[in-house]
C-alpha cells in the first residue's frame, strides 16, 4: 500500500517527522519512542503503510518480528534491561492509537514502575471451552 499522507509514522518513513533511529532493514525501521515506558522503549515499523496487525503484510510483520527480536537482543548488554516485552495493540480497544502497525520494544527493569494490566485469576471452564470452540479450525 503507499504511503498515507496522513499518517504520522509513514512521515517518520520518508522523514517529513523527525524520529531518533537505531536500526533500519530494507522493511523497517526502528526508532525510540517519544513516550518512553521505560528506557529505551522502540518501536519498529515496517516502511509499507498498514494500519494494524490484521492488515499487515505477512511478510513485513516477519520482518518486523526479527527487527524487534535483533533489538530485544542488545537490551540485556546495552540496557543492563532483566527482560523485555514486545507489545502491538490492534484497535482502539486494544489501546492503539497511531494506525501505521507497530511492536513496541519494551525493555524491562527489576525495578520499573510497569504492571501487569489484568488480574490472572482462573475463568470459568465452560467459558473457557465455549471460546476455544469459537475461536478453533
Ligand atoms: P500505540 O498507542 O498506538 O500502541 O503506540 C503509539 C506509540 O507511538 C506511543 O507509544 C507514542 O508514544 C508513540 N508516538 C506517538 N507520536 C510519536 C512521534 O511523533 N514520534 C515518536 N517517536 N513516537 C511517537
Ligand atoms: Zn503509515
Amino acid at each position: 500500500m503507499a504511503a498515507d499522507p496522513d499518517c504520522l509514522f509513514c512521515k517518520i518513513v520518508s522523514g517529513e517527522i523527525p524520529a531518533t533511529r537505531i536500526a533500519e532493514d530494507e522493511r523497517t525501521i526502528t526508532f525510540m519512542d517519544i513516550n518512553p515506558a521505560t528506557r529505551g522503549h522502540v518501536l519498529v515499523i515496517p516502511r509499507e503503510h498498514a494500519k494494524d496487525l490484521l492488515s499487515i503484510d505477512p511478510g513485513d510483520l516477519a520482518a518486523v518480528a526479527q527487527a524487534a527480536q535483533r533489538i530485544a537482543a542488545t537490551m540485556p548488554e546495552r540496557l543492563e534491561a532483566d527482560g523485555v516485552n514486545l507489545l502491538n495493540s490492534c484497535g482502539r480497544a486494544a489501546w492503539q492509537t497511531v494506525f501505521h502497525f507497530h511492536m513496541h520494544v519494551i525493555p524491562r527493569y527489576d525495578a520499573d514502575p510497569l504492571r501487569l494490566p489484568w488480574t490472572p485469576e482462573p475463568g470459568d471452564r465452560e467459558e473457557i471451552a465455549a471460546a476455544a470452540r469459537d475461536l478453533e479450525g
